[in-house]
């Protein structure tokens, strides 16, 4: 199980309840995540998505199966720092994410705990604030910026511990139109010209047009696996009541009037331009 990649081998994930009916939400699932790709996880509330946020860097285990990351198991308490260090997360409340009075001291916070040298640790805070369009903002009170940057702050914060695999659950539901979009813009960046690994986990289809490969949960399997084209050009999505983003539903209506489109346009933009 070596290798850069996260591996889920037949995970089954069971929450016990109260009253002792377990509830399985996720159900012998395996999935490969390698390095480098930028993945989107789609789904209705209560497909299992926030469980696999959750398992990909071992704050919950699995009920059965395995996962692995760069070939370490989380259910070994000695490898979690390491898997930590690889595998950073975002949330769908920066509120949650954020400690310190201000910004500077809210990216270098978690890079002091790892015990970085000065200089390194001042190296990243100028890249991470760079990144994420931070640079007049290092001085602010995180708790006085808008939700966009405070999402912002902690995205900077995440990267500049440089995980190699980022996964973000929900990150957009708390975000106004511009901040979403920047945000996206962002992680477009981050994985295609710093080579971050992105898992983006919305259950809004328009998050996640630029992904390059959609993973669809249902009821805690996965549904679906392919490009945001296939899925979202396919019959079987339908099945769902997630909705298609709108690039996708012209292109279905251009392709079904006998138009070809192709297969890199991914935004009304480039549609549009197209
Ligand atoms: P999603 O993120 O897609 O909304 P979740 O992974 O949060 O889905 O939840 C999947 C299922 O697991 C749901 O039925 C949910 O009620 C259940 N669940 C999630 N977390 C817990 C928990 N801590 N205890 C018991 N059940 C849970």
């Amino acid at each position: 199980m070596l290798g850069a990649r996260i591996e889920l081998v037949n995970v089954t994930k069971q929450y016990e309840t109260p009253l002792g009916d377990g509830v399985a939400a996720l159900r012998n699932v395996s999935l490969t995540i390698r390095k480098g790709e930028y993945i989107g996880v789609l789904g209705m509330n209560g497909s299992g998505k926030s469980t696999l946020a959750r398992l990909l860097n071992g704050l919950i285990k699995p009920t059965e199966g395995k996962v692995y990351v760069n070939g370490l198991s989380t259910d070994k308490p000695a490898n979690l720092t390491e898997i930590r260090r690889s595998v950073g997360m975002l949330f769908q409340n920066p509120d949650n994410q954020l400690v310190c009075p201000v910004v500077e001291e809210e990216i270098a916070f978690g890079l002091e705990n790892l015990g970085l040298p000065l200089p390194e640790i001042r190296r990243r805070i100028e890249w991470a604030l760079y990144v994420c369009g931070l640079e007049d903002k290092r001085y602010h009170a995180p708790h006085l910026l808008s939700g966009g940057q405070k999402q912002m702050v902690a995205l900077a914060s995440v990267l500049a511990m440089l995980p190699e695999y980022l996964v973000l659950d929900e990150p957009t539901s708390m975000l106004d139109p511009i901040s979403r979009r920047n945000l996206i813009a962002q992680l477009q960046v981050l994985n295609k010209e710093e080579g971050v690994t992105v898992i983006f986990i919305s259950h809004n289809p328009e998050d996640l047009i630029q992904a390059d490969r959609l993973i669809v949960l249902e009821q805690g399997s996965v549904y679906m696996d392919g490009t945001p084209r296939d899925v979202f050009l396919s019959e079987e999505i339908r099945n769902l009541e997630l909705g298609r983003p709108a690039v996708y539903q012209l292109i279905g209506e251009l392709e079904a009037s006998g138009l070809t489109v192709p297969s890199n346009v991914k935004s009304i933009d480039e549609l549009v331009g197209y």
